[in-house]
């Protein structure tokens, strides 16, 4: 017989990067494949095997709806936030190009905003790029200078994945609307962590992730207005499924697990949100006494399971590299030569060596206080390393 050691699993703080999949969900997914499961494609009309798989994905349709306070018509399964935000950006512009050929956005959106905008650009629409502040929000001044008559769609994400900021987003839909211009909203990390309700925050288009939520990767959603004035062109041809929006054979395992996530995260709101608040309380508390610690995340306007936080005098991947046993993330880019500081963080104006000083620690439902005081312990112990090296 062979001996296995154990290995020790890192503590998870990146759950900004990707949550694991809540047993109650994965026990759910689990009914979907088999041959002696329900496994039948949903869009088969022909026998009763296809109306059960479609009414499972109806079911999941309802909760992801009911989260948001949609009507399950205006959700568009996709393969994630990803194709989300292309299909909001790239099928909005290209079907309205009569009302406008500009777009608004923000330098520190999600890559698949931005490079999404910038693939637009090169089909000959015009992007204007908001700058946030240090707090990583944009303003309504700042939006409403930057509206003009041809502007067709802003799109302005509700929570940043690298800062946790929260942007009003109410305020800044009333002001595209103001200009005729249609609301998109990248929510993959505001899903259970803020208040989301599109009716009363006037959302016209909210891109959606399973996996942020601990729901499986590779599923996702745009939330859809039921408006004559919200059309879209499909990017993925085929069977004209989801209203000719999104073509593909629906993966009902995929769909039922989002549609349980987001109906946990629903219900169970007020707890996680508790849990998470505790945890942040305690990290920072077990932090404050350390010098030259800065926090890039806005605390007074951000959600409580992310924080930036800069280390000062001290480069963020020999820190990554002395916490070897805490998963965590730097938003840096590693390029063969060099080290490219996120551009989030120098998008608020973290100056550049701040910038490749910081940390994201990101908690969720599974993280516990354990965890936390092992990473603080285990934080602590790296930063006075490093600090006593000769620099
Ligand atoms: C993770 C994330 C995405 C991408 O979502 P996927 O479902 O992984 O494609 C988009 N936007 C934000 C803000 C995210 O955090």
């Amino acid at each position: 017989m062979t001996t296995t050691t154990t290995p020790l699993l890192p503590i998870y703080l990146d759950y900004a990067a990707t949550a694991p999949v809540d047993a109650r969900v994965a026990e759910v997914m689990q009914r979907y494949l088999t041959v002696d499961q329900l496994f039948a494609n949903p869009a088969s009309r022909s026998h009763m095997l296809g109306w059960q798989a479609e009414q499972v994905v109806e079911q999941a349709r309802r909760q992801v709806a009911d989260t948001i306070g949609a009507d399950p018509r205006e959700i568009v399964w996709t393969s994630g936030a990803t194709e989300a935000n292309n299909l909001a950006l790239i099928g909005y512009m290209r079907a309205n190009r009569e009302r406008g050929m500009h777009l608004v956005t923000s330098t520190i959106e999600h890559k698949a905003v931005v490079d999404t905008a910038l693939a637009l650009e090169s089909e000959g629409f015009e992007i204007t790029w908001l700058t946030p502040g240090q707090d990583g929000t944009v303003t309504t001044e700042q939006l409403r200078a930057a509206m003009r008559d041809d502007t067709a769609l802003v799109s302005l994400m509700a929570v940043n994945n690298e800062l946790g900021s929260i942007n009003d987003i109410a305020a800044l839909a009333a002001i595209a609307h103001e200009f005729g211009a249609v609301f998109h909203t990248d929510a993959a990390q505001a899903v259970g962590r803020i208040p989301l309700n599109v009716v009363a925050q006037e959302i016209d288009l909210m891109s959606l992730s399973g996996h942020k939520s601990y729901g499986p990767k590779g599923v996702g959603a745009l939330y859809v207005k039921r408006h004559p004035d919200i059309r879209l062109e499909a990017l993925i041809h085929g069977g004209g499924h989801e209203r000719g929006m999104r073509s593909g054979t629906l993966p009902t395992h995929q769909i039922a697990g989002m549609g349980e996530a987001f109906a946990l995260i629903h219900k169970e709101y007020a707890e996680d949100q508790a849990h998470i608040a505790n945890l942040q309380q305690r990290f920072l508390a077990g932090l404050a006494d350390l010098d030259g610690v800065v926090a890039n995340t806005p605390l007074d306007r951000a959600v409580p399971n992310i924080l930036n936080l800069a280390f000062e005098g001290i480069d963020g991947e020999s820190l990554l590299m002395a916490l070897r046993d805490v998963a965590v993330s730097t938003g840096s880019a590693c390029n063969s030569a060099s080290v490219d500081p996120s551009y989030v963080l120098l998008g608020v104006g973290v100056p550049r060596g701040l910038a490749l000083s910081s940390l994201r620690f990101s908690f969720g439902r599974f993280t516990t206080q354990n965890d936390i005081d092992h990473a603080l312990t285990l934080i602590r112990h790296a930063v006075s390393g490093l600090r006593t090296l000769p620099r």
